[in-house]
């Protein structure tokens, strides 16, 4: 049967599972080894424990298959989502080149270009909504996407901002944390790089860090991964072999979260305390036109605003069915005020929601019930 035909859950389930072999386990166990048997010449596939592992190869081939069905890609496990971010970075770029960034990326993204400028990289910023990054991009090298955003949940073009970006010579990195690849695939849309945090909705259980690139090119992919060896930002195969585990359910959780985070949206819309609602599945988002062009689901996190500080701490600490708490993408619905971090341009009543996997009714109500109290308390 060809795999590319297959269904998201088919594929899922299967994702990067070896060949069958009489009484050995579906999926292997994670293989602990600093280093592996070695006579003679240093060849691979498995020499040392910084440089490769079975149980990352699994992985790789699994998130391989869920990336771009049916083609030949290559992928890198991190530990975590910002070293595979700075392992594009830091391996595509050098002294002198233009990187464009989203203004309205994750917030650990202005550390990274401190860091860039420090080695004399010139940083152009734009805001991801309305493809801004394309007025800025003349010159650049390397293009760096971000949709939807984390945390306003703005969309822009990828096919539209890929066309330019290679027309100027420019690589493309999406970061695909939000969507996961069953909402979105990078490589299909054009770019060059998909990037994820999997510490999200990927391993789904918000109890491990990691991330992944993934790239058609084998050289690219060889950069990448010469740049986790030098660094050394290599996943434990305890967290890789759990990832590889949670993926069997990706399209379970994913597609139950996205039909959670649709329910919570169409509550929130209706009310007067609730501004700024985000959800690009809502149709009338600002970005839903062009998310439905590229995106195959919208993603588990709802962002919306309430009026200050003390309503929107009233509203978290109200709820029963949801843990204040930052990240996403989990099964258990986590939320936050995002101000409190500092980094994000928000307002301080603004609330990033990540959608768990519990009953909508249940979720909603719990919701519905909080923001009732949190308004009641104010009179
Ligand atoms: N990219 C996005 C969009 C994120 O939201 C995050 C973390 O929140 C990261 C990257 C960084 O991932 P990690 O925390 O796994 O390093």
């Amino acid at each position: 049967m060809e795999r590319a035909r297959l269904g998201d859950g088919t594929r899922a389930v299967r994702a990067g599972l070896p060949e069958p072999l009489p009484h050995e386990p579906t999926l292997p166990g994670p293989v602990f080894a600093a280093h592996y048997h070695l006579p003679g010449e240093p060849t691979g596939p498995y020499t040392y424990g910084r440089d490769e592992n079975p149980t990352w190869t699994h992985l790789e081939r699994a998130i391989g298959e869920l990336e771009a069905p049916g083609e030949q890609v290559e992928t890198v496990t991190f530990a975590s989502g910002m070293a595979a971010i700075s392992a594009v970075l830091f391996s595509q770029l050098t002294t002198g080149d233009v990187v464009v960034m989203p203004a309205d990326g994750y917030q650990a993204l202005p550390l990274v270009h401190q860091q860039l400028k420090a080695y004399g990289i010139e940083v152009r910023t734009a805001p991801t909504g309305g493809d801004a990054q394309l007025a800025v991009l003349e010159g650049a090298r390397l293009l760096w996407i971000e949709t939807p955003s984390n945390p306003g949940l703005d969309v822009c073009d990828v096919r539209r901002l890929v066309a330019a970006a290679h027309e100027g010579g420019a690589l493309v990195a999406v970061d695909n944390t939000l969507a996961t690849p069953l909402g979105q695939r990078p490589l299909e849309l054009g770019a060059d790089f998909s990037v994820a945090s999997d510490t999200k909705g990927m391993t789904g259980h918000g109890d491990i860090l990691l991330g992944h690139v993934t790239c058609r090119d084998a050289g690219l992919a060889a950069s990448v991964r010469r740049w986790r060896k030098i660094v050394g930002a290599i996943p434990g195969p305890m967290e890789a072999w759990l990832a590889h585990r949670s993926l069997a359910t990706l399209h379970l959780r994913v597609d139950r979260q996205c039909a959670n985070a649709l329910a919570l949206a169409e509550a929130l819309a209706g009310r007067d305390d609730v501004t700024g609602l985000r959800y690009p599945g809502l149709p009338g988002d600002p970005s839903h036109k062009v998310a439905a062009g590229q995106m195959r689901r919208f993603g588990s996190v709802v962002s919306f605003v309430l009026p200050d500080r003390a309503r929107a701490e009233r509203f978290l600490a109200g709820l029963r069915l949801v843990d204040d708490a930052t990240s996403f993408g989990g099964v258990r619905s986590t939320a936050e005020r995002r101000g409190r971090w500092g980094g994000d341009a928000v307002p301080e009543g603004f609330i990033r929601f990540s959608v768990g996997a519990e009953d909508a009714d249940d979720l909603v109500a719990d919701v519905v019930r909080a923001l009732d109290e949190a308004a009641r308390h104010e009179g």
